[in-house]
């Protein structure tokens, strides 16, 4: 997020401002760092046929989405609602990518019937596909490599134990029901986890998806999922896009050689194209101090931003009401009936009630995640482009809280 210390703007827009416009809490997204994070993706990866399928559920906003669209991505998308949500937000059929986990065959055939890519992640799925496909509708298939990756072991699903792809050491099984109903295998997939750090840990997915592909004869792309890490610390490290770009696309272009073809190289990435752009505004309902330490009640909480607790997730705050003065040390935490800490022991300007409190890098699996427990409302949403503030969601009301229960009349 490019805020702009000491006067807390993005795109010379207020964030003190924006709260007063829209109320608190408040997602704001900075589009301008979007489409910056996809410049950067594609200049890494320059020298070979990239694409890019940005993956929907870390933000689904429709007007994020169609943002991507005219980035110049595609999407992966998750469920078949959110398949739904990109061709709603213009996305073509043939941009899309449908990696499904745990669906039923049905869900598989209203996807191919809406025409994207089907990424099938079970033997017993393919088998369904076959049956019903043959080679009649191309297909992507799923591998799980076994390497262990992430940052968490909640978004780490490349090990051995993960539910996610077939196993790389079921490939001969693959080839059979690959065989057996001369399925057009265009493509194959990994994705280890979220928060990889490394060009290594890429380059040897890298490998073994190589090492399967030669078994395969038709493919048109291979698809190495999403994962790069974001920091959210200070010091903290980001993927080295660049690194990544070279040590991976001269990987690629060898393979591609040796192939006999040259492949389209996809990846999937959820949290580099959107957390940066992220903030969300908050404002301190009360400041507790106890003997141990002081609090800083906000007017959100786990409802809205799940990450911290959810993955121990690290997320910057400061203080945008306050340009000078004092620093003190806080923990901030949510309304919610839980604890829900949202940053624990941090410097902050002084806080006083009323303060707006800026909670960074909330783009990605921030609203996408947010819920209605306790019954509360989720914010609204404000994407910044050109410099100007556009409302894209509208906060919700007492009457959404109420919408589809049914009164029984007891
Ligand atoms: C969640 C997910 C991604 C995106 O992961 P990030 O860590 O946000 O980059 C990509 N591909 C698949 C299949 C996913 O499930």
């Amino acid at each position: 997020m490019e805020i702009r210390d000491q006067k807390f703007q993005i795109q010379g827009i207020s964030l003190v401002e924006l709260a007063k416009t829209y109320g608190s809490p408040l997602y704001v997204y900075d589009g301008q760092k979007i489409q910056d994070q996809v410049k950067q993706l594609k200049e890494a990866f320059s020298t070979v046929k990239l694409k890019i399928k940005y993956a929907t559920k870390a933000l689904s906003n429709i007007n994020i989405l169609k943002l991507m669209k005219k980035s110049g991505t595609g999407v992966d998308a998750v469920s078949i609602e959110e398949v739904k949500l990109c061709l709603h937000a213009g996305f073509t059929p043939e941009e899309i990518m449908y990696t499904p986990n745990s669906v039923s065959f049905g869900e598989i055939k209203e996807a191919v019937g809406l025409g994207v890519m089907i990424n099938i992640d079970n033997i017993p799925m393919l088998e369904h596909f076959g049956t019903e496909y043959g080679n009649s509708v191309p297909v992507c298939i799923r591998l799980n490599p076994h390497i262990l990756a992430g940052g968490n072991a909640k978004i780490s699903v490349g090990h051995i134990d993960s539910k996610f792809g077939i196993s790389i050491l079921q490939l001969k099984h693959v080839h059979k029901v690959v065989e057996a109903y001369q399925l057009d295998v265009a493509g194959l997939h990994v994705h280890t986890g979220s928060d990889i750090l490394d060009a290594e840990v890429f380059l040897k997915g890298a490998e073994i998806l190589f090492d399967a592909a030669r078994e395969f004869r038709d493919l048109r792309f291979l698809d190495f999922g999403g994962g790069f890490k974001v920091a959210y610390k200070p010091g903290d490290i980001s993927t080295d896009m660049k690194e990544v770009g070279e040590k991976v696309s001269k990987a690629f272009k060898s393979f591609c050689d040796e192939y006999g073809r040259e492949l389209e190289i996809w990846f999937e990435p959820g949290k580099f194209l959107v957390s940066e752009s992220g903030t969300l505004l908050v404002k301190a309902n009360v400041i507790k101090s106890t003997p141990a330490s002081t609090f800083v009640g906000v007017d959100s909480g786990l409802n809205h931003l799940i990450r911290p607790m959810m993955y121990d997730a690290y997320h910057s705050v400061l203080n945008v009401s306050k340009t000078e003065g004092p620093e003190r040390v806080y923990t901030i935490v949510g309304y919610i009936c839980e604890t829900d800490t949202i940053a624990a022991d941090r410097k902050l300007k002084e806080v006083q009630e009323g303060d707006i409190i800026a909670i960074k890098n909330a783009g990605a699996y921030g609203f996408s995640m947010a819920s209605n427990y306790n019954s509360r409302l989720r914010p609204a949403e404000v994407l910044l482009l050109d410099g100007k503030a556009h409302l894209i969601r509208e906060r919700e009301t007492f009457e959404d809280i109420l919408r589809h229960q049914i009164d029984i009349g007891l």
